[in-house]
């Protein structure tokens, strides 16, 4: 069955608005995708003598009507003072996660099923970062595993970068009583594992999804509005921020500017 996204993006070649072209075809490098374009022809090559006539090169669908890369927006540190010396010894992503599931930092964790501490390639060059864990993940211990998490994979595939290529996390690792808003004594317990789990894998480029985590990630209180169409850097790691998939289920109308925010965190990966 088509996925929520897959319908919005049919919609836009219905629409004629055609900026995308759907596409099955998906990189596993999540960097060098080669989907065929059906509007690439021959004519639109660069003049190549040593490309051999019967292999194009293609240009990935996402990339067509894709908006610049804007220009930049803040420039924040991760705050050091937040890493106490024993998080800091916690080298790898899962001794992390461990610290996560047998720890109880806020008036949260007594009340999860599961923490969530995060999940996908510990060397990902795309780092995405959510709210909190709603109730299919704090059911299952995993990320973006609900609707929202159905949408987001659309949104991963539509730009060519597959799910288990990216690190996926949360700004709080155990979920708030009835999906609220995690609040901000909540947020500055858990987020030195944040900071931790940035630091051990190094990613090329953040998306923040929502308004809480660009919030959280940036350290300002601003609308989403304000935060989106920026480059931002968080310790010189480019930082881009767009609405939460959840958000894109209860308004239509914000998925053509996600659409737009996503190729720009796609194209800072190519950069
Ligand atoms: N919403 C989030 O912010 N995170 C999840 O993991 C799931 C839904």
């Amino acid at each position: 069955m088509a996925s929520e996204w897959e319908r919005y993006l049919r919609q836009q070649i219905e629409l004629g608005g055609a900026e995308v072209v759907l596409s099955r075809s998906v990189s596993r490098s999540g960097g060098q995708a080669v989907t065929a374009d059906p509007e690439t022809t021959e004519a639109d090559q660069p003049e190549s003598p040593s490309r051999p006539a019967d292999r194009p090169t293609v240009r990935p669908s996402w990339q067509k009507g894709a908006p610049p890369i804007p220009g930049p927006g803040l420039a924040v540190e991760s705050p050091s003072h937040v890493l106490d010396d024993e998080l800091v010894a916690l080298d790898t992503l899962e001794k992390v996660a461990e610290r996560i599931r047998t720890t109880h930092c806020c008036a949260l964790c007594p009340h999860r099923t599961n923490a969530v501490p995060g999940e996908g390639n510990p060397r990902a060059k795309l780092f995405l970062i959510g709210e909190g864990p709603g109730a299919t993940e704090d059911a299952q211990g995993r990320p973006f595993v609900g609707q929202a998490g159905n949408l987001l994979n659309g949104i991963l595939e539509a730009i060519e970068v597959p799910r288990d290529s990216v690190y996926i996390t949360n700004i709080v690792k155990c979920r708030p009583p009835q999906n609220r808003k995690p609040l901000p004594d909540e947020i500055a317990a858990c987020i030195p594992y944040l900071h931790r789990q940035i630091e051990i894998v190094q990613p090329k480029v953040i998306l923040a999804l929502g308004s809480t985590a660009g919030e959280a990630m940036l350290g300002v209180r601003k609308s989403l509005g304000e935060l989106r169409g920026k480059v931002h850097t968080y310790n010189g790691i480019p930082l881009v921020v767009t609405y939460h998939p959840a958000a894109l289920l209860r308004n239509p109308n914000w998925k053509k500017p996600t659409w737009d925010d996503v190729r720009i965190a796609r194209q800072l990966l190519d950069r």
